[in-house]
């Protein structure tokens, strides 16, 4: 299957990404590291073979289950704050939806945990990190509102799907010193993008960006 294939033509060729690097970096993102990474990692492999000519658009895709593969401008953003005080050993993402976002932060980062609540979705991002052969990503079928116990505390914290509020349990697996950047608040699809920072002596919470993800929903479902 040709747009399957990792190298890619036409629509998902080299220079078609390098393009989309381009894009990136007239909007801002400066992380070198990051575009190289966005630019030597094939979205195509994370969207449906009907979506593969528009996987190099700077542009949310829809993966399914009323789910979205997030805009690659969000997805470098993201990274890039999470990265900015040095590279964490370990980052928990929460959404894990196509995989393309753990996919970029494991060739940043020594390990990444990602969870997701539905689970046809986890399969087939398994599917496509195997396909790229990444060693490093560790996923886990679960409402990730509760974090992953067993690994915590955590340096840094991803999450890529809006709950209305913090949830608790995600600020309580933040390490001192450790990072979280999250959607909040889900009124009319638009959210605050939120860096959460743990200090010796609390919480402090930094409000970036404007941003429009799917909601963080309870409980998790085949
Ligand atoms: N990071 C993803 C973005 C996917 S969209 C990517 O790169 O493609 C957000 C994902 O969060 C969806 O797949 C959705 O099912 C998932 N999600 C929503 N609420 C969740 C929860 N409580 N726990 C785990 N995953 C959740």
């Amino acid at each position: 299957m040709i747009s399957n294939d990792i190298q890619g033509i036409g629509m998902t060729s080299q220079r078609t990404r390098d393009r989309l690097v381009d894009r990136l970096r007239e909007k801002g993102i400066k992380n070198e590291r990051v575009l190289e990474v966005i630019r030597t990692t094939p979205r195509h492999i994370f969207v449906d073979e009907a979506m593969a000519h528009r996987a190099y658009e700077d542009t949310a895709l829809p993966i399914g289950h009323g789910q979205t593969i997030s805009q690659p401008y969000i997805v470098a953003r993201m990274t890039e704050i999470l990265l900015e005080n040095g590279i964490p050993d370990v980052v928990l993402e929460v959404g894990t939806g196509s995989g393309y976002q753990s996919a970029i932060l494991s060739r940043l980062v020594p390990k990444v945990y990602t969870v997701e609540r539905i689970s046809a979705l986890l399969q087939k991002a398994r599917e496509a990190h195997r396909k790229l052969g990444l060693m490093n990503v560790f996923s886990k079928h679960s409402d990730g509102s509760w974090g992953w116990a067993p690994n915590a505390p955590y340096p840094a914290i991803m999450v890529t799907a809006a709950p209305k509020t913090v949830p608790p349990g995600l600020l309580e697996q933040l390490a001192v010193g450790g990072r979280m950047v999250i959607p909040v608040g889900y009124t009319g699809g638009v959210q605050e993008l939120k860096l959460y920072t743990r200090t010796a002596e609390g919480i402090e919470e930094e409000t970036l960006e404007l941003v429009s993800f799917v909601p963080l929903l309870d409980g998790a479902i085949r």
